[in-house]
């Protein structure tokens, strides 16, 4: 709507003396004449005593249609009461009026009316006359009013759409937001926005400011948002910008620009949450797998090692037989004896065939923190059901080197590796059944390696055996305990493969300090 204030101050109309020295009278009726607006005036009581060429075509009324006629001859009669006695008591004292007014044309049609009245004052101070300017504003008011419904409707669609949305101006402040944002500032405190843009620009680095000078959008960034005493949460982010011009008066011949910046925010944490579920349940499926295979590895090459002896034996035995032999005499067991041996031979290579190969797959930068991190969520239930509690460091990582606290290997190994020393640590707490039931895990950057250590409460191992428990087959809980003393070999294994070394720290005084040094990716470390 336009509105403008009545001036207050404002002297009635009088002819100036001194302008009509410069404009000779003539000039001011040419000009009315000409004017664009449409100009009436009236007696005291409204009764039109002149209309220029413009309110005629603006009104449909030709001339002598309309001297004599009342002003509200144009009223369609829908603006309301309150509106002319306003109007009226207004120019009544001697005041201008400006206001709008729902005007009939004498076809009928309707138009809006800006309409300024403007008292004209005689010498003795009576009102003699009024002027009155008005012009047809119906476009402009169904423009003003499109875009008001087209504002109303955006906010509508904007405010049920499922996801949050927030536009921001160039200092991050919320000029526009829906019913979702304002959920998430209910959920993460304020403001969800800058807190969001903030890990975007994190991650991307300067790749963000290119996408924002050149105005690339930006779909689905995943961000993950830390909360403390609650579940993190995830959210995929789109970000938008565009410009618009300014509506100021200053830039109506000098554009000036404004940025704004759209980010739509969607809560993926539920699906985040299954697909972790689902990858965690394959890792640990992929990781029995493995153990698996591993023990069927060693056991059946145990079994080749143990069946190895006896047939060696048998060997000799039979060499030492033939040796004794007398030339041309005939030993009767020889040939049974000969037999023997081949078949032993043939079953010990149908065994070594049965051994199945060692899963390789190709050796990758791995995130050791990741590993660990997933090797304790598969070892939580066995964890909380022993009641251990655990202390875990990751290693501090620098985002802006790649790989670092990385070494190069196989995941599954790595994970296995781990996941052994691990259950190691938690049966030996089991074990002691004391009051201290802690696991500590932590892995620390070195120079030229990522040193892993896993702290546990139990027993410790003797220092006599702190080299023989790495020995396939050697165990200290013995057979009866389904223990074939594979776990530690298995690790030894692994850590070899990976150019690495394990051991158990001697000094180590509050229960039992497993080692891994693994090579660091970024020092690139020879691994087989
Ligand atoms: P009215 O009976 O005319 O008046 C309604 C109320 O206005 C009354 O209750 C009364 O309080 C007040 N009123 C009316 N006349 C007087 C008066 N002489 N003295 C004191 N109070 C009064 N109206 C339009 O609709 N469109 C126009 O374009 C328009 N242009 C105008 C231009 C000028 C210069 C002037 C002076 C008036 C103009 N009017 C215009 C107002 C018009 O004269 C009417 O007052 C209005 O149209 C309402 O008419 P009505 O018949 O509904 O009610």
């Amino acid at each position: 709507m336009v509105k403008q204030p009545a001036p207050e101050n404002v002297r009635p109309h009088t002819l100036d003396d001194d302008v009509t020295d410069t404009v000779p009278p003539q000039i001011f009726r040419q000009v009315v004449e000409q004017s664009a607006l449409a100009i009436s005036i009236t007696d005291a009581q409204a009764n039109i005593l002149y209309v220029n060429p413009a309110f005629q075509r603006t009104s449909g009324y030709g001339l002598h249609e309309i001297l004599g006629r009342n002003e509200s001859l144009l009223s369609y009669r829908v603006t309301p009461k309150l509106v002319y006695e306003t109007m009226w008591a207004q120019i009544k004292r001697q005041r201008p009026w400006n206001g709008l007014l729902v005007n009939k044309r004498k076809d009928g049609s309707r138009y809006l009316a800006e309409l300024t009245i403007s008292p004209v004052v005689d010498e003795q101070g009576n009102t003699s006359h009024y002027l009155g300017m008005h012009r047809d504003v119906t476009e402009v008011h169904r423009l003003e009013r499109q875009v008001q419904n087209q504002k109303t409707l955006i906010e509508s669609v904007v405010d049920a759409a499922q996801v949050a949305i927030v536009l921001l101006d160039e200092q991050e402040r919320v000029l526009l937001d829906n019913q979702e944002y304002k959920k998430l500032v209910g959920d993460l405190g304020k403001e969800p926005a800058t807190r969001l843009l903030a890990s975007i620009r994190a991650q991307m680095g300067k790749a963000f400011e290119q996408a924002q000078n050149k105005h690339h959008n930006l779909a689905a960034r995943e961000v993950c948002v830390e909360l403390t005493n609650r579940a993190a949460r995830w959210f995929s982010c789109a970000v938008s910008w565009f410009e618009e011009q300014d509506v100021g008066a200053d830039a109506f011949y000098e554009p000036l620009r404004r940025n704004y910046l759209l980010l739509t925010i969607q809560d993926i944490s539920e699906l985040k949450r299954q697909q972790e579920a689902i990858r965690i349940n394959s890792l640990r499926a992929l990781l029995s797998e493995q153990e698996r295979i591993h023990g069927l590895r060693e056991t059946l090459a145990g079994a080749v090692y143990q069946l190895e002896g006896p047939l060696n034996m048998l060997a000799a035995v039979t060499n030492m037989l033939e040796r004794r032999r007398e030339p041309g005499s005939d030993l009767p067991a020889s040939a049974a004896l000969e037999e023997a041996m081949q078949k032993s031979r043939e079953v010990l290579e149908t065994l070594r065939a049965c051994i199945p190969d060692q899963a390789t797959g190709k050796m990758q930068p791995v995130n050791l923190n990741e590993i660990l991190s997933d090797v304790l969520k598969l070892s939580t239930a066995s964890l909380l059901g022993a009641g251990i509690v655990v202390e875990w460091q990751p290693a501090a990582v620098f985002e802006a080197i790649p790989n670092s606290g990385s070494v190069i290997g196989h995941p599954a190994q790595l994970s296995n590796l781990f996941k052994q020393l691990i259950a190691n640590a938690v049966e030996a707490i089991n074990e002691q059944r004391g009051p201290r039931r802690e696991l500590r895990i932590a892995c620390v950057p070195r120079p030229d390696c990522m040193e892993v250590f896993i702290e546990d409460s139990g027993p410790s191992i003797p220092a006599e055996l702190r080299f023989k428990v790495f020995q396939p087959f050697f165990t200290t809980k013995g057979a009866a305990r389904q223990h074939l003393g594979l776990g530690l070999a298995m690790a030894q294994d692994v850590v070899a493969r990976h150019g690495g070394t394990i051991d158990i720290d001697p000094d180590f005084r509050n229960g039992c300090r497993v080692r891994v040094q693994l090579p660091r990716a970024s020092g690139g470390a020879h691994v087989q």
